[in-house]
């Protein structure tokens, strides 16, 4: 009987396209292959011919996209005979980081600004055992420390500027364009530090070189309005925004993303805080898609450009869902209004509640009497 082909991680998979020895060890936990959604009711809303398909990178291992780049990364730490890896992070990378150091039995170091970090994120580089360093700046300092340290000392860097990181990350445009038949129209994904713009359009331009695919999509980055430098053209010294994981003024891949802007035909362009969450919660009440509000960023800023009809009817596009949104509880409770009802422990109880519940949902559509 023929054996169902196991899948062990994006390195296994996409080995002949990475930078790996023969005889390395593969540090997997087996990261990629992610569902490609596509979306019902939100398109419904435009009125307008367009496909949505989000790419969910919150159901990789440690709940981001960051785990394609760390399991290369790692992979690669350890083929050079690291015995440390070090990143600056928003969250993501360090809670990446410390979980495929486990892995591999190395240590992980993690600079983070204090207290600008989703609890996930930090729950997940605690028990993973990482050293973490916080620090009283920004990511960008913090960034600007680990470039300065690992310089000096023996451990390996890993944050996107590490080319292993981009070259694990390249692979999710691969599964795109596999999974599709085709590459979409427009990709859409919120910017940071922009390692993952840079990684899916060398994703794209790789499959495209080889004839795997016959187009590349346009890229359109996308960052929160008061952490927007590639809308400025220049550099900010104080991002903020509530999208934490992209709460960065100095983004380090900066040529890469614009030479992936200026090739592709693509965009860059700014959401406000409120729009990033108003996605967030539409996906989660409309598709029953969960990511946190950095990754929401990619669909808020896709439905501006859509309604504006820069993105144009008969477009297909993707949206990455860069993050799990269980790393940030916080900004979901804080911003649901879905009631918590509080009831005696007995049947008459619960019956009420669910007649009283019924009633209001149905009423918009269909008015009923005596219901208000
Ligand atoms: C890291 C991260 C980003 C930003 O990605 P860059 O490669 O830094 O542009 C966006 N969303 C989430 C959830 C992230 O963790």
């Amino acid at each position: 009987m023929a054996s169902q082909t196991r899948y062990t991680g994006l390195i296994d998979k996409y080995r002949d396209r990475l930078p790996i020895q023969s005889d390395s060890t593969i540090v997997s936990l087996g990261e990629g292959n992610t569902p490609l959604i596509k979306l019902e009711n939100i398109p419904k809303e435009f009125n307008r011919d367009i496909d949505i398909y989000v790419k969910y990178e919150g159901l990789n291992p440690t709940g981001s996209f960051k785990d394609r780049g760390m399991s290369v990364a790692v992979t690669k730490a350890l083929e050079e005979r690291s015995q440390a890896i070090i990143c600056a992070s928003t969250g993501n990378t360090s809670a990446s980081a410390a979980a495929y150091a486990a892995r591999a039995g190395i240590t992980a170091f993690v600079i983070i600004p204090e207290g600008k970090i989703a609890h996930g994120k930090i729950a997940q580089a605690m028990l993973h055992g990482a050293v973490i360093l916080q620090i009283k700046g920004n990511f960008d300092v913090g960034m600007k420390l680990v470039k300065e340290v690992a310089s000096k000392s023996q451990v390996a860097i890993v944050n996107s500027i590490n080319p292993y990181r981009i070259q694990g990350q390249k692979t999710a445009a691969f599964e795109i364009i596999e999974e599709l038949g085709f590459s979409p129209d427009f990709h859409c994904l919120p910017v940071g530090n922009a390692g993952n713009i840079t990684a899916y359009w060398m994703g794209y331009s790789e499959y495209y070189a080889q004839g795997v695919t016959n187009a590349r999509p346009r890229m359109c980055g996308y960052q929160a309005s008061g952490s927007a430098p590639f809308i400025a053209r220049k550099m900010i010294d104080d991002p903020d925004t509530i999208a934490t994981a992209i709460r960065i003024g100095h983004p380090q891949s900066w040529d890469k993303a614009w030479q992936a802007k200026e090739e592709s035909q693509g965009w860059f362009s700014a959401c406000t805080d409120e729009e990033i969450l108003t996605a967030q919660k539409l996906l989660a009440e409309k598709e029953g898609v969960f990511c946190e509000p950095a990754s929401a960023a990619s669909l808020a800023g896709a439905m501006v450009d859509i309604q504006s009809g820069k993105i144009p009817s008969g477009s297909k596009i993707v949206c990455t869902l860069t993050g799990h949104g269980l790393k940030d509880p916080n900004i979901a409770i804080s911003q649901s209004k879905t009631p918590m009802i509080t009831i005696e422990a007995n049947l008459a109880s619960v019956q009420a509640a669910l007649k009283e519940r019924t009633d209001v949902r149905r009423s918009p559509s269909s008015p009923s009497d005596g219901a208000k």
